[in-house]
C-alpha cells in the first residue's frame, strides 16, 4: 500500500516535470528520486508515513516556484546526508558539485562540529550562519530550504508541542522574513499564516471567524467593485485585468496585534489588484481610480519610483467608496507582479520575460554579502540572527533627504539609522538632526514622509559616541559604529575593556592574584582566537566580544582551575550514602551524601540555602527563609542537624519554576508570554490558564531555569509585557 502511494505521488509530480525540463534533466530527476527513495527506505515521518513523502513534497514546492532542474534534484536529496549513510562525497561524484553544494547547504551543522557548550541560540546561529554563506554562494540554497520549512510547516501537527512552538517561532523571525527580502510572497505568507496559527491559536481562530463572517459579503463587496472598475478603466486602459484579494491571517495578525488596531480599523482585508501592460498605464489608472473614490489621506504609496529592498514595484492606494468600505488598490504591470508574486524565484521561471541581467541580480543579493561581512568583524554568528530578525522585517519607512531622493530604513528608525544608511561617513561625522526643519534629538523615530536632514561636522576628530550603540535600531547601523570605534580608538577601547573585565569579574566573585589573572586572560584570549591580551581588551571595548556572554564559561574556568574557597570545609562526620552528588550543591564538610530539595520551597540556584540532616534519607535543602527552616539555628531545637550548604557555580542542570501570572485577557497575550520564554531560551513544560469572571487571566506557567538570576531575568521580561497585572513565584 505505502509503496504504491509513493509511486503515485512521484508519477504525480514527475508529469508536472515533464512539461517543464528537457529528457536529459528527467533521467538525473529520476535517478535522484530513486537514490533518496532507496535510502530514506524504512524511515518514518512524525505522521507515520514513508519519509521520502518529505523529499517529493519539497521538489513538488519547487517545482511550483518554477525552480531548475537542478533545484529539484537537490529537494529531493536534501535530506540524504543529514539522515541517511549518504555521504556528501558520494554526491558529489553522482550528482555533481553545483547539486552538492546545494544539498550541503540545507544540511545542518553536524553536532560533532559545535563545541558541545555552546547553547541552543548559538547553535541556532550557527546553522543561520553555514546557511547565509552557502547562500552567497549559491541562492538556490535558501529557496530550497524555504521550501523544507514550508513543508515541515504544512506537517507541524505531528510534532511535540515544545517543538511547534521552537519551530514556528524560528519560522516567524527567521524564514519568513528571508523569504520576504527574497520577494518569495506566497512562501513567506504561509509560513506566517502557519506560524501564527501555532504561536497564538486563540487569536488564529479568532481572527480566522471574523474573515469567515465577512466573507460572504466580502466577496460580494469585491466582485462588485471590481466589475464598476474595470467598466471604467477599460475605456482608457483595454487590457487592464483586475484581481481581488482578502488579506492574509498573520497580516491582520500584525495590525491588530502589533498595530493595536481593531478588526474593523484594518483598511487593507480587501484589496483590488490591477495589472497593466506599461508603467504610464499604471498612473493612468491611478488617477482614474481616485477620480471615482475619495482617496483616505497618506495611504497612497509609489513603489514603481521607489522599489522596496526586495525589489517589489507597484502603485498602492487605499479608498473608500459609497458603500462606506475602505479598500486597498494596487497597480502594476505584468514585469512588477511576476517580481511581487515570485520574486528572486521569477529569475529562474520567467528566463525569458525577466529583464534581469546578471548584474542586478547579483545586486539583489548584495544584502547577503553585507550581512555576512557586518558579523565578521563580531565574529558572533548570533549577530546574524538579530539582523535577520530586525533588518529584514517586514515594514520599512520613506523618508526624503533635503534633496528629494528617497530613502528607506527599517520601521522604527532613529535619525542615526538613517544618517548610516545614507553612508559611514555621514553617520561618523553627525553631530545632529532636523526632521521637516526642526531639529530633533538623536533617539528621534523617523516616520514615512518626513524629509530629514543630518547636520554634520566639518573637522574629522569627534566621531559617533559609545551610547549610540543603544539608540540605534539597525543593526547595519550598529556594526557601522562599532567599526569605527575599532579602528579609532584602539587605546580607549583597551582601557575601557579592561574596566569591563574586571568590573564583570568583581561583579562575579572571581579573585585571582596578579599572577594567576594573567595567564587566566591570556587563556581567554587564545580561546577567542585573539593574537594579545590587549586585542581581547579591546574586542571588548568597542562591543565585538561580549564579555556577559563569556562569563558561565568564565565562572566554569574559574572554579575549575581556581577558587580554593569551595575546599576549605569543616568536616562533620555523616553518613556516607556513597551516591554522588550531582545537583550542584555544596554542603559543608560532607563530599558525598544523598541531597534533596525540599518540596517545601523549592530552592533554585542562587537562593540562600541550608541543609537538614535527614534520618537516613541524606539532606534535604531548603531555601534559608522557608518556614520549615527556623530562624534561630542556634537555639533551636535540634541545631546539629542545620548544616551550611552552598550552590556550586557551574551549575548546569535546570530547575523547574512555577510562576502564577495575573493578566488582563486579551488575544495574542499568550503569545507574547511564549515568545519572550523562548527569547530567553526558556522551555516550557506546562502553561495551563484560567479565565476569571472579571475580565482577568490566571496564567500558570512552568518552565525550567537555570537558577535564580535566570527566573528573575525571565520574570521582569514578563512584566513589561502589556496587560500584565502580577507575576508570583
Ligand atoms: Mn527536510
Amino acid at each position: 500500500m505505502m509503496t504504491t502511494d509513493v509511486n503515485k505521488l512521484y508519477s504525480d509530480l514527475r508529469k508536472k516535470i515533464e512539461a517543464i525540463h528537457n529528457k536529459d534533466e528527467l533521467i538525473i530527476i529520476d535517478k535522484a528520486f530513486e537514490t533518496a527513495n532507496s535510502f530514506h527506505q524504512g524511515q518514518l515521518r512524525r505522521s507515520g508515513e514513508p519519509y521520502i513523502i518529505h523529499p517529493i513534497a519539497v521538489a513538488n514546492i519547487l517545482v511550483d516556484l518554477g525552480m531548475d532542474y537542478q533545484s529539484i534534484v537537490a529537494a529531493l536529496l536534501h535530506d540524504v546526508v543529514e539522515d541517511t549513510d549518504y555521504t556528501l562525497q558520494q554526491l558529489t561524484e553522482e550528482f555533481g558539485e553545483d547539486v552538492a553544494i546545494l544539498v550541503d547547504g540545507v544540511t545542518k551543522l553536524g553536532k560533532v562540529q559545535l563545541n558541545s557548550r555552546e547553547t541552543k541560540e548559538e547553535q541556532q546561529a550557527e546553522n543561520v550562519r553555514k546557511m547565509l554563506l552557502a547562500m552567497s554562494k549559491d541562492i538556490r540554497v535558501i529557496i530550497v530550504k524555504l521550501a523544507d520549512r514550508l513543508h515541515n510547516m504544512r506537517t507541524l501537527e505531528f510534532v511535540d508541542p515544545q517543538k511547534q512552538r521552537d519551530k514556528a517561532l524560528e519560522t516567524l523571525e527567521i524564514f519568513a522574513p528571508i523569504s520576504h527580502r527574497l520577494g518569495i510572497r506566497s512562501v513567506k505568507e504561509e509560513l506566517e499564516d502557519r506560524a501564527i496559527r501555532f504561536l497564538d491559536p486563540v487569536a488564529y481562530a479568532g481572527i480566522e471567524e471574523n474573515l469567515k463572517n465577512s466573507s460572504r459579503s466580502g466577496n460580494d463587496f469585491l466582485e462588485h467593485t471590481k466589475e464598476k472598475i474595470l467598466e471604467r478603466v477599460h475605456q482608457f486602459v483595454p487590457n487592464a485585468q483586475i484581481s481581488g484579494r482578502i488579506k492574509s491571517v498573520h497580516g491582520i495578525y500584525r495590525k491588530m496585534y502589533m498595530q493595536g488596531k481593531d478588526f474593523d480599523q484594518i483598511f487593507d482585508i480587501y484589496a483590488v489588484r490591477i495589472i497593466v501592460d506599461s508603467v504610464v498605464d499604471c498612473y493612468n489608472c491611478l488617477g482614474i481610480i481616485h477620480d471615482m473614490y475619495n482617496p483616505l489621506p497618506n495611504r497612497f504609496k509609489d513603489y514603481i519610483s521607489t522599489p522596496k529592498p526586495n525589489m517589489y514595484q507597484s502603485l498602492h492606494t487605499t479608498v473608500i467608496g459609497k458603500e462606506g468600505v475602505p479598500f486597498e488598490v494596487q497597480i502594476r504591470t505584468w514585469d512588477m507582479h511576476r517580481t511581487a508574486e515570485f520574486g528572486i524565484a521569477a529569475h529562474w521561471k520567467y528566463k525569458s520575460g525577466v529583464t534581469t541581467t546578471k548584474q542586478s541580480f547579483d545586486d539583489r543579493l548584495q544584502w547577503i554579502r553585507e550581512m555576512l561581512e557586518a558579523q565578521q568583524e563580531s565574529g558572533d554568528a548570533r549577530e546574524l540572527v538579530s539582523s535577520i530578525k530586525t533588518d529584514l522585517i517586514t515594514d520599512e519607512v520613506f523618508v526624503y533627504t533635503p534633496k528629494g531622493d528617497v530613502v528607506n530604513v527599517p520601521q522604527g528608525s532613529t535619525v542615526i539609522d538613517f544618517a548610516y544608511a545614507i553612508h559611514s561617513a555621514v553617520g561618523n561625522r553627525m553631530t545632529g538632526a532636523k526632521v521637516d526643519g526642526r531639529i530633533v534629538p538623536i533617539d528621534y523615530v523617523i516616520k514615512t514622509g518626513q524629509i530629514v536632514e543630518i547636520l554634520t561636522s566639518s573637522q574629522q576628530g569627534k566621531g559617533p559616541s559609545r551610547d549610540w550603540l543603544n539608540i540605534v535600531k539597525t543593526s547595519q547601523a550598529k556594526s557601522k559604529i562599532r567599526n569605527w570605534f575599532k579602528k579609532e580608538k584602539r587605546e580607549e577601547n583597551i582601557v575601557q575593556g579592561k574596566e569591563e573585565v574586571e568590573r564583570e569579574f568583581r561583579r562575579n566573585y572571581i579573585r585571582l592574584s596578579d599572577e594567576d589573572y594573567e595567564k587566566f586572560i591570556k587563556r581567554l584570549a587564545e580561546r577567542q582566537r585573539m593574537e594579545t591580551v590587549d586585542d581581547f581588551y579591546a574586542a571588548i571595548g568597542y562591543g565585538g566580544v561580549s564579555i556577559i556572554r563569556l562569563m558561565p564559561y568564565i565562572k566554569e574556568e574559574y572554579q575549575k582551575n581556581y577558587d580554593k574557597s569551595r575546599f576549605e570545609v569543616k568536616t562533620i562526620p555523616v553518613r556516607d550514602n556513597s551516591k554522588k552528588n550531582k545537583d550542584g550543591v555544596t554542603v559543608e564538610g560532607i563530599d558525598n551524601c544523598l541531597i534533596k530539595f525540599s518540596q517545601c520551597c523549592n530552592p533554585l540556584p542562587g537562593d540562600n540555602i541550608i541543609g537538614f540532616i535527614t534520618r537516613g534519607h541524606g539532606v534535604s535543602i531548603h531555601k534559608r527563609d522557608c518556614t520549615n527552616v527556623p530562624k534561630d539555628l542556634v537555639n533551636c531545637a535540634e541545631p546539629a542537624r542545620w548544616v551550611n550548604a552552598y550552590w556550586n557555580g557551574n551549575v548546569k542542570e535546570e530547575y523547574k519554576a512555577t510562576l502564577q501570572l495575573t493578566c488582563l485577557s486579551r488575544v495574542g497575550l499568550m503569545a507574547e508570554i511564549a515568545t519572550q520564554v523562548a527569547n530567553m531560551r526558556v522551555n516550557i513544560t506546562s502553561i495551563s490558564t484560567h479565565d476569571m469572571k472579571d475580565g482577568r487571566t490566571i496564567v500558570e506557567l512552568t518552565v525550567n531555569v537555570s537558577g535564580v538570576d535566570h527566573l528573575k531575568n525571565l520574570i521582569s521580561r514578563i512584566e513589561k509585557i502589556d496587560g500584565i497585572l502580577l507575576v508570583e513565584r
